[in-house]
């Protein structure tokens, strides 16, 4: 299921491929070390810390403060049609950074090095086929969680 994950997307078939499920759940995954403990964001199935390569899933609140960002104009194969657009790279509370687009609760000239983000789960409604991603919103943003089964 990792096809569904991004826009355009050259990585098919990965050990963390349950994570674009998850994110189609509503649900925003790090991974966990099975053997040490270490959690990584963007999962991860072989461990930085201790080279394990047994990890579980583990639900993160998604928040976090602004790193850096910074504006595409030049966009990368497939990004053409949205460009110009914004990414920032956010600091997680639990650990590990996230890299994403700016989503519609800011204006480009709201964004500040240092403010409190959350990343939000989505899904392109105007594509036909299954593509989540997510995106950076103001704290407290909320969206809807698909229930199991459905
Ligand atoms: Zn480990």
């Amino acid at each position: 299921m990792f096809k569904w994950f991004g826009k355009v997307n050259y990585t098919p078939y990965t050990k963390v491929d349950g994570f674009a499920q998850h994110l189609r759940d509503g649900r925003l995954m790090a991974s966990r070390c099975k053997d040490c403990g270490a959690v990584s964001f963007p999962p991860r199935a072989d461990c930085e810390a201790c080279m394990s390569g047994d990890f579980e899933f583990m639900e993160v609140s998604g928040k976090g403060r602004l790193h850096t960002f910074t504006r595409i104009v030049a966009a990368p194969t497939g990004f053409e049609d949205v460009a110009p657009y914004v990414v920032g790279v956010v600091d997680l509370e639990e650990g590990g950074k996230a890299l994403a687009w700016f989503g519609e609760s800011f204006e480009e000239e709201d964004i500040e090095i240092g403010m409190e983000l959350q990343i939000v789960p989505r899904i392109f409604e105007e594509l036909e086929e299954i593509k989540v991603y997510y995106s950076l919103e103001r704290p407290g943003t909320t969206w809807t969680k698909v229930g199991p089964g459905s």
